[in-house]
């Protein structure tokens, strides 16, 4: 299935908000209530949208991982995010013991995880 998609921006708070080119999009943002723009036109197919979407929401959580969390214990700033990667492998080796697996940050000053 291939559909039209409208990416439109709002200048105010950088958001974007998609629409189907069908529907007729309000192009006034609900939190500035200025009117936005448009930025991207195109046609995908609903596998494409949701390849986009992952994409997006991919590039979403590395950003959140670039934000910088105190540990609770040192109060070091030098810690990392545990990726889902080595998160995977710590379920799978200490996945019976339940160790590491809610935890999402190391701290590379104390070696705790949090
Ligand atoms: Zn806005
Ligand atoms: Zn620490």
């Amino acid at each position: 299935m291939i559909y039209e998609r409208v990416c439109y921006m709002c200048p105010k708070c950088n958001h974007m908000h998609f629409f189907n080119a069908e529907e007729i999009p309000t192009i006034i943002c609900p939190e500035c209530n200025v009117q936005m723009v448009c930025v991207e036109k195109k046609f995908v197919s609903a596998e494409q949208e949701k390849k986009d979407e992952e994409r997006r929401e991919r590039l979403y959580r590395s950003y959140r991982s670039a934000t910088i969390v105190n540990c609770p214990y040192c109060n070091s700033i030098n810690t990392s995010k545990i990726s889902t990667t080595s998160k995977a492998v710590n379920t799978a080796i200490f996945g019976i013991w339940g160790t590491k697996r809610h935890k999402q940050w190391h701290c590379n000053q104390c070696g705790s995880d949090f």
